[in-house]
């Protein structure tokens, strides 16, 4: 199926559920099985620090949510926690942060080369840096680097991120692209108030942007914040949606499998939820490195629930993919 323009986009949007479930996802499905060869990817996670200067409208680890403890792990930690799943196995690694400007840039160089070193794969999300940043890091051995445009709407972003702009955020995106870093970005999925049609530039922007990973997740109600008095869940439907329609048009990128199930309490990791989108197309789970007292800090949304590594194996099970750390 060739899905090239917005109104191709909007007639799956507004699809029935029975429909999009017979006539689409069998076919996402199969795009992602011939252009990964059958394998689902695991990615070990770590939280590494979850301080942030800024006060994102629907993030649980804005600045000014004073409820969470927060912590900030020594690259020595970070180092010894990714060479101990390098151990287990795991051949990608993925660290993330709140935008910390007081980790030392120096230490987040000496952490990305020395997971290079390890021979690993490396993902960072890391916040807005400065353009010469962004190549420091693809020098010192890192691979790609997450930074979500959230919304294509540039009225809407400056609204919900209020301590950038979507000028600047996409400043940074083509700077990461200039760097030679593979470019992971994506949009908030059915936040309070989107539109099908903003979802929909939101898709074509993945598209123009030529990304390798779409981080994509309904959005979810994180306590404690503004946005969350606006709205609840996203409808994991539409995320199925744009799951699909995302690897019809770009067979080969990675795309988060890890979106909640009907019962929202148990979180990203519920299998349910996660199975649906695997059969819609998506391809990537985490296994989180952080204990499990520290995993409920580092708190974009709540119950995030991603520890230990049995959820990996069942999926792949169920799903009838050969799991690939
Ligand atoms: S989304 Fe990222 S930058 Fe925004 S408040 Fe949360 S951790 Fe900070």
């Amino acid at each position: 199926m060739n899905i090239q323009t917005k109104a191709q986009i909007l007639e799956i949007l507004q699809m029935p559920e029975e429909a999009f479930r017979r006539d689409i996802m069998p076919l996402a499905a199969d795009a992602c099985r011939e252009a990964w060869g059958g394998r689902l990817l695991a990615t070990a996670m770590l939280g590494y620090s979850n301080i942030c200067k800024n006060q994102c409208l629907y993030c649980g680890m804005r600045a000014g949510n004073n409820t969470l403890h927060r912590y900030r792990l020594p690259a020595a930690d970070i180092i010894a926690s990714l060479r101990q799943a390098r151990g287990y196995g795991f051949t990608r690694a993925f660290l993330i942060s709140g935008e910390d400007p007081k980790y030392p840039f120096a230490d987040l160089l000496q952490i990305v080369e020395a997971i290079h070193g390890m021979g690993m794969f490396l993902s960072l999300a890391t916040g807005e840096f400065e353009p010469a940043q962004y190549a420091e890091l693809k020098g010192a051995g890192a691979d790609e680097y997450v930074l979500k445009f959230e919304m294509a709407d540039p009225v809407t972003f400056d609204r919900l991120n209020p301590s950038t702009n979507f000028q600047k955020r996409m400043a940074g995106i083509r700077a990461v692209q200039k760097s030679g870093l593979q470019l992971a970005s994506g949009n908030i999925v059915d936040y309070p108030g989107q539109t099908l049609e903003q979802l929909a530039d939101d898709i074509l922007l993945m598209k123009e942007l030529e990304i390798s990973w779409a981080p994509i997740i309904p959005y979810m109600p994180a306590a404690n914040t503004p946005l969350a008095q606006e709205g609840g869940f996203g409808s994991t439907l539409l995320n199925l949606k744009e799951i699909a329609i995302l690897r019809l048009m770009m067979p080969k990128i990675k795309i988060t499998a890890q979106q909640p199930g009907e019962d929202k309490k148990k979180g990203l990791a519920d299998p349910a939820g996660n199975l649906d989108a695997i059969h819609a197309g998506a391809n990537l789970l985490f296994c989180d490195l952080l204990p499990e007292a520290r995993a409920r800090d580092f708190r974009v949304v709540d119950e995030r629930n991603l520890t230990g590594t049995a959820h990996l194996t069942q999926l792949a099970e169920a799903s009838g993919l050969e799991l690939w750390i």
